[in-house]
């Protein structure tokens, strides 16, 4: 009798001593979020913008608009600008970049009680310190500039405060990671002096797409901090776009910062083969739907995700393999060289978990069950893209 009413005492202390356990492990996880400074150093949504979505409005598709940033807790965020070399005459890369930052500056505008362009670091802070999102404009490749330093002067007086030096295509001056012919073996002198052009101006040098060759390059002809805004760990996920342990070890020396990308292919080293194969056995009806949808992004990834359906839900990795990149860097140099880089509205396979920038909050979450200090994870949520940022740009 007494024993069956111990039970009866025990088996409610226990379980609300496991609520209130989990009840203060979530409220944990949010107040360090909501308190950290969050930036995430690369997405492509003005790609979505300048189809006419509204950056105010959440949407059902895609991965970034205001209303979704709040909820991610998302306080800076990198708008890069980019055009396909090879869909565009050369001549034509820079207005179509001019073009999108007036896009990405009419948004900004209607959304000014949100959001608003940081030019600097300490500008960034004072936004954020506002309750406004800081936005800073960046360019996904140097084709943009069309051979032109005062092109890259221009961007700058513009807002542009980061060039990825290249995309997928060598330059005239400078190799790409992606390109199997490389042109130059690194950078040629005129690309030595787009450099330290950058240098001089204040425009942060991204390395992300750059082939191992330029990489070294740079790390030689650069006297301020660089990023890798949206790379992963080639080690953990052999990828072209991913970086080694000496070019891990090269930034962290170099006091830059690597932003983790959040694209499946760059973590995952079985899920780009698996996407293959996928996409190979629905080549037709996808490219049936690009045709209709090619004027509408979000429509076209939505009907695509909806055309794999479950073979495409079962291949997308686990939250935990963008954590474990993020964690390699730590554990390789330690915690002061990494931050987010997510590729959001650039990438259509995201871990499960990482849908949108609103489940952002997840990694927090991830870092402390992997007994992160906070002083650590607030560094990776954003200090360090912040440092660098203050340290290049003022
Ligand atoms: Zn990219």
């Amino acid at each position: 009798m007494l024993q069956r009413l111990l039970l009866l005492f025990l088996i409610p202390v226990f379980e609300l001593f496991f609520c209130v356990a989990t009840i203060s492990e979530n409220f944990e996880y949010q107040v360090l979020h909501k308190s950290a400074v969050v930036c995430d150093l690369h997405c492509d949504t003005v790609l979505r913008l300048i189809q006419g979505v509204p950056l105010g409005v959440r949407g059902q598709g895609g991965h970034i608009d205001v209303p979704r940033m709040k909820e991610g807790g998302i306080d800076l965020q990198a708008f890069c600008c980019w055009v396909h070399p090879q869909h565009v005459p050369p001549e034509s890369s820079a207005l179509k970049i001019h073009r999108m930052i007036d896009v990405l500056s009419d948004q900004f505008e209607i959304n000014s009680e949100s959001i608003a362009v940081a030019r600097t670091g300490t500008q960034a802070e004072a936004i954020i310190a506002s309750g406004k999102i800081a936005a800073v404009l960046a360019i996904e490749g140097g084709h943009a500039i069309e051979n032109s330093i005062e092109k890259l002067k221009t961007f700058r007086d513009r807002g542009v405060r980061y060039m990825t030096i290249t995309w997928n295509k060598s330059l005239d001056w400078a190799d790409a990671a992606a390109d199997t012919a490389p042109q130059h073996g690194g950078l040629t002198d005129f690309g030595r002096k787009i450099i330290k052009t950058m240098n001089e101006i204040g425009v942060i040098i991204d390395v992300s797409h750059v082939a191992e060759s330029t990489f070294w390059d740079i790390i030689e002809t650069t006297e301020d901090p660089i990023i890798a805004s949206h790379s992963c760990v080639y080690n953990l996920c052999p990828h072209f776009r991913n970086l080694t342990d000496n070019q891990i070890r090269a930034i962290a020396r170099n006091g830059g910062v690597i932003g983790i990308n959040f694209c499946s292919s760059f973590l995952d080293s079985t899920f780009g083969r698996k996407y293959d194969i996928l996409e190979t056995k629905y080549l037709t009806e996808i490219d049936s739907l690009w045709e209709v949808y090619k004027g509408n992004r979000d429509r076209y990834v939505e009907e695509k995700n909806t055309l794999l359906g479950n073979e495409f839900q079962s291949i997308r990795p686990p939250l935990d393999r963008a954590v474990d990149h993020i964690d390699y860097i730590v554990k390789l140099v330690g915690s002061e060289y990494v931050a987010l880089g997510s590729d959001f509205d650039g990438t259509t396979s995201l871990p499960k978990g990482l849908e949108d920038c609103s489940k952002v909050p997840a990694i927090t979450k991830k870092l402390l069950e992997r007994e992160y200090s906070e002083e650590d994870i607030q560094r990776i949520l954003g200090g360090n893209f912040l440092r660098v940022f203050k340290k290049v740009c003022g």
